[in-house]
């Protein structure tokens, strides 16, 4: 494990779910993407079974949905440990009624305060999605529910975009996140400002999260 040189642990809000505040959660996701950019993860290195089994029960402070893209394993590029995080992933994140569930489940059981959407540059899916409206080629089989799912995203960037994927991604982004924030189970802890979120882009170049969407608290 690398020296701390002085930092808060990564997990620090681990164990600390329940009545911390979606804006240190938030902090302290990003200060983890801070270790890893700098190559100085706290966590990074240390996946042993000693490491997931020192964490004892689980009490994460947040619920990151990302995408399945092999180049963004989660836990990494935000450097926390075994019991700090929950994860999800789907192709661009979309959202589907186990996904919702799993995200009802770690804030309202878990007491999670902060959910982020995290998309990245270059997602397969989403041109996949673009690629599929410029053709009027449905793809076969259960990828064309993902596209389904993205392609209103895209079409509100338009085809024509020459900066089309990109903005798309970033678009497919902020539409996740106002549907999450929508969500009639997720409504009443958002609104007391008990739970916020959040939507960001993942850097596959530099490694760095940037915040799109910030919670309004
Ligand atoms: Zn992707």
């Amino acid at each position: 494990m690398a020296d701390t040189g002085g930092l808060p642990a990564g997990s620090a809000l681990a164990g600390q779910a329940r009545g911390g505040t979606p804006r240190a959660a938030l902090a302290e996701l990003l200060a983890g993407n801070r270790r890893f950019v700098s190559g100085q993860p706290v966590h990074g290195h240390d996946v042993t079974a000693a490491a997931a089994t020192a964490s004892g029960d689980q009490q994460p402070y947040a619920v990151v949905l990302g995408c399945i893209d092999s180049r963004v394993p989660l836990e990494a590029i935000f450097d926390q440990t075994f019991g700090a995080i929950c994860v999800i992933r789907t192709g661009a994140h979309v959202l589907d009624r186990a996904v919702l569930g799993s995200i009802e489940y770690v804030v309202e059981v878990l007491g999670v305060p902060l959910v982020m959407v995290l998309g990245h540059e270059r997602c397969g899916a989403v041109q996949a999605t673009v690629d599929a409206l410029c053709t009027g080629r449905r793809p076969q089989g259960q990828l064309a529910h993902l596209v389904d799912r993205i392609a209103p995203a895209v079409a509100e960037v338009g085809v024509d975009d020459p900066h089309v994927l990109p903005a798309a991604i970033r678009r497919h982004v902020a539409r996740t996140v106002a549907t999450l924030r929508a969500d009639p189970r997720l409504v009443p802890p958002i609104t007391a400002g008990r739970v916020a979120v959040a939507g960001a882009l993942y850097d596959l170049a530099t490694g760095e999260v940037a915040l799109l969407d910030p919670p309004a608290r």
